[in-house]
């Protein structure tokens, strides 16, 4: 227990709680001066708040004042010499972006919305119809900026009992709350993964009710609050709440298909679901790389499409591995996520997931290390990582083996990449130099030739190294009836 979440505990049972000993930042000083003079109300809210009472490093300042945030914010602008100003004035927000962090400010609003439309009529208001339009009861805490309530604590929710119970809980009826913004029903869950709380049940029951109306929220905005329960400490806790609460199918329908247990007579395979979320965690505890976390999530997408049952072998998933891979684009382009080098890093570790598994199962051939080092280039590590990850058995023995197995490979990669340098290995001649050895121009015997190079690099036939490799394709040309030119003769 923190600090701070013992201070509550002891202060919670009190009609006001004063926190001006956390408003250390200068601008909290200078709002409190600026509406001194102009007799405005101004107080700190949402995030920052929360943060503070959870003793968690704070981001971002947001400041609502009873009045014109416009006006607000650029009284502060001019106080603080080389901050920046930017107006929204279409929301009627400005932010001020001061040396260390950003504040934004915004004048206190009523939201009423229309059951036809997304877009709230909007109103100016008091703090407490701002604190109605919040998300949640640790969401709508605000912290006075007049001088003589300066700190005080303003909680019309309850707010900082749920902190210290850990409940994420909307200020009014759920139904209300998530209808009105059903990206609110995200936050929910993005907020009871990243803080390891508990979604209250009533709250949790709106957000089962609700869960269709997530189709009017745009993607980018899905995305966002996905990317945040991805990098969170525990992610599956957010996966199996969106399972949980119907949303997942309008999200991830592929990790939806995961669930479930197909039985033939005695013969069941795993839940691929629950797999799933055990390597996504397991990859969590050693990686912060949102996208080797994206790839243990989708790793096994390919199952649902290749399930046989085979009288022999039982249940089995042929090609899993390349029916993914060939699945993540079409995800990563639906969910709008990065299409560049993130798709193609996230595509070769489900395509190779299987690799160094089957590799540690047979004798470790340095012809099988090479190519593996060569397709897997610097992601190598990342797929050790996913692969070693992806051993769930529950058989003790099994787990052992393999992970004695993983080492060897680690060993022969080790080994093999100091001798040869495989990783971004690029073919020691490339296929223009081909081309001016034997005067070809671009036709199909460039490729063969430089396959055939990169197969004898990779099988250990030669060594990566260029005069070897001119050699090589030589004696390769000859049996083309092809002779170099002049300038190679000597190192046939
Ligand atoms: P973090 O910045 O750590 O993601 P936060 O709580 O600061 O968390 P923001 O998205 O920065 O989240 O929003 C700031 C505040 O604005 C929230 O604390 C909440 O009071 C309010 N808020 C943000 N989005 C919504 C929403 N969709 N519905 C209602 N209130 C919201
Ligand atoms: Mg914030």
């Amino acid at each position: 227990m923190t600090e701070t979440t013992d201070n509550i505990q002891q202060q919670s049972g009190q009609q006001t709680m004063n926190l001006k000993q956390y408003l250390t930042h200068k601008v909290f000083n200078v709002v409190s001066d600026i509406i001194a003079e102009s007799g405005q109300q101004a107080y700190v809210i949402g995030g920052y708040v929360r943060d503070i009472l959870l003793a968690r490093k704070s981001k971002d300042i947001d400041i609502v004042v009873v009045g014109s945030g416009i006006e607000l914010a650029t009284a502060v602008h001019k106080v603080f010499k080389g901050s920046r100003l930017s107006v929204f004035k279409s929301f009627g927000t400005a932010m001020v972006k001061l040396r260390d962090t950003e504040v934004e400010f915004v004048g206190a609003r009523r939201e009423s919305y229309q059951h036809d439309s997304r877009k709230p009529i909007v109103e100016d208001g008091t703090l407490e119809d701002d604190q109605n339009r919040r998300d949640f009861t640790i969401n709508a805490l605000a912290i006075d900026l007049r001088k003589e309530y300066y700190g005080e604590l303003v909680d019309p929710f309850g707010g900082l009992y749920d902190l210290d119970d850990l409940i994420i809980r909307t200020p009014l009826e759920p139904g209300i709350t998530f209808s009105d913004d059903p990206l609110r029903m995200m936050r929910a869950i993005r907020f009871a993964t990243q803080l390891g709380f508990d979604i209250e049940p009533e709250t949790f029951d709106g957000i089962v009710r609700m869960a269709s109306r997530i189709e009017i929220i745009s993607m980018e905005r899905i995305t966002d609050e996905l990317n945040k329960i991805m990098l969170s400490p525990v992610p599956s806790l957010g996966i199996k709440l969106l399972e949980k609460s119907g949303l997942l199918p309008y999200i991830l329908p592929e990790i939806q298909a995961l669930k479930g247990v197909d039985r033939v007579g005695q013969r069941g395979h795993k839940d691929n679901f629950y797999h799933s979320l055990q390597v996504l965690d397991t990859v969590s505890q050693k990686s912060d790389n949102l996208w080797l976390r994206w790839a243990a999530l989708l790793h096994d997408i390919g199952k649902p499409k290749t399930k046989r049952y085979e009288e022999k072998q039982g249940w089995t998933f042929h090609n899993h591995n390349f029916v993914g891979m060939k699945m993540v684009s079409a995800i990563f382009r639906r969910l709008k996520l990065p299409l560049g080098q993130e798709l193609k890093y996230v595509e070769k570790l489900v395509e190779l997931h299987m690799r160094p598994i089957v590799l540690s199962e047979d004798e470790v051939t340095d012809s099988a290390v090479r190519r593996l080092l060569f397709e897997a280039g610097d992601d190598v590590e990342d797929l050790m990582c996913l692969c070693e990850s992806d051993i769930t058995s529950k058989n003790e023995d099994k787990v052992q083996r393999f992970l004695r197995n993983f080492k060897i490979v680690r060993r022969k990669m080790k080994e093999i990449e100091e001798k040869d340098h495989i990783r971004n290995f690029q073919p020691p001649v490339s296929g223009e130099e081909i081309m001016s050895m034997f005067n070809l121009s671009p036709s199909p015997m460039v490729g063969i030739l430089k396959n055939a190079l990169k197969d004898a690099v990779l099988d250990g036939i030669i060594h990566n190294d260029y005069d070897e490799a001119v050699a090589f394709l030589i004696n390769l040309a000859k049996e083309h009836d092809m002779q170099p030119t002049k300038k190679y003769e000597q190192q046939g």
